[in-house]
């Protein structure tokens, strides 16, 4: 093999054109036409080797993907992975299946690369002990927020959380793109609702947590936004609780955080509101009463969920409670989402402006609320470009 790498131009062809007269594969450090072959660039925890090609496309992204990737691995990626070939028999005694992975999961990315600098093997011996004693898998469920479709804006206990699970029951608003981050050999489960009503009953899911958790199975509950926001989180809990079943919930984005943070807005702001109100429109005995002479009231703001439908009658109350007509509203659509638009109108065009320019995806609307400047400057801001 040769390499030209003399940083001079010309003498890289000449060598190049050496190499190819005595039928030597040559490579020509960053001249993709001059090279008869490409190597690629490699992240290396010998006997463990990663290698990034992009066929000479792309060097800087193969860059990124080795600092992405030797930030990830640990170092003692390399000496767990040599010692794993003494540990292999021995782990036969774990059952096979979540068991046994749980083991090699703890051995190579957990315990084992927390310990055995300092440890040396025994503590990997210690690790494996720890597995064999434990007697067959708990199931338990992790109640997870998956924020409102960005998957950046997950949080890193959520990718965790879908990192490890056996199964992920979740519903429609959950984009694939998060889905897509769901462990491989993850059982996807759809229990989508549609505006009005649940497609799968509650009752249904209440069953499916219970059946898979007491399997043994990691599952992650996964809910749009923040599982405690009209998410009827407390329903599944008391059926995990009448089984005795663990479960934990992993925060999440809410749409409204998502929405007043696509408008420049705050929830609250000194001087103008010192509460802000979640509501929604509808709940399950039908259109949901509240504090309507508060809400009515200027300065108040309140982010009303699954309002679309119920958009006539909150103007109705609100109207009939004093508010003014040209009270400021925002609707959100799809927030953080690449379809997101942003609509602002007021309560007297509340219904209209639902009715005529959303189109059909997630709507929260922001009562008493204005965008700092004009929709069209956030409509325009991709975000990502500054994260
Ligand atoms: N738990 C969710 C809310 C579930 S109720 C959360 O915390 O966000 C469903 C309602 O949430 C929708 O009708 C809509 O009003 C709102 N919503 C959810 N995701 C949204 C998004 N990305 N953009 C705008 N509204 C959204």
């Amino acid at each position: 093999l040769a390499y030209a790498a003399t940083e001079d131009h010309d003498r890289d062809k000449d060598i190049a054109r050496l190499a190819n007269h005595a039928r030597v594969p040559v490579n020509v450090v960053d001249n993709l036409e001059l090279s008869g072959f490409i190597t690629p660039a490699i992240v290396d925890r010998d006997p463990v080797t990663v290698a990034i090609g992009t066929e000479g496309t792309a060097p800087i992204l193969a860059r990124h993907i080795k600092a992405h990737l030797e930030e990830s691995l640990s170092p003692a990626l390399g000496p767990l992975a040599r010692l794993a070939q003494g540990f292999r028999h021995a782990a036969e005694a774990i059952p096979f299946g979540r068991a046994r992975r749980n083991f090699w999961r703890d051995f190579f990315f957990h315990a084992g690369p927390r310990r055995l600098p300092n440890e040396g093997q025994e503590a990997l011996h210690d690790i494996l002990k720890t597995h064999l004693n434990t007697n067959a898998p708990t199931g338990y469920v992790s109640f997870v927020g998956a924020g409102p479709g960005d998957p950046e804006l997950l949080t890193l206990k959520a990718r965790k959380a879908l990192d490890r699970a056996d199964v992920v029951i979740h519903d429609r608003l959950v984009t694939s793109e998060i889905l897509e981050l769901a462990r491989r050999e993850a059982i996807l489960i759809d229990v989508g609702k549609t505006g009005f009503g649940p497609s799968t009953p509650q009752e249904q899911i209440n069953a499916l947590n219970v059946e898979h958790a007491l399997k043994g199975a990691h599952v992650v509950r996964l809910k749009g936004g923040d599982c405690t926001v009209f998410g009827r989180l407390d329903e599944e809990i008391d059926a995990l609780e009448a089984h005795a079943i663990p479960y934990h919930i992993v925060p999440g984005i809410t749409a409204a955080s998502a929405s007043i943070a696509t408008i420049g807005q705050s929830l609250t702001k000194r001087g103008r509101n010192t509460s802000v109100k979640l509501m929604t429109g509808y709940d399950m005995k039908g259109y949901a009463d509240q504090d309507w002479r508060t809400l009515a009231q200027e300065g108040e703001v309140a982010a009303i969920y699954m309002g679309a439908k119920s958009a006539r009658y909150i103007q109705g109350r609100l109207l009939m409670n004093g508010a003014n007509p040209a009270m400021p509203i925002t609707l959100v659509e799809n927030a953080s989402r690449a379809d997101q638009n942003i609509f602002v109108t007021t309560l007297a065009d509340l219904p209209a402006t639902l009715d005529s320019q959303t189109s059909g995806g997630a709507v929260l609307t922001l009562l008493g609320i204005a965008p700092r400047h004009s929709a069209d400057l956030y409509q325009t801001l991709d975000t990502k470009e500054y994260a």
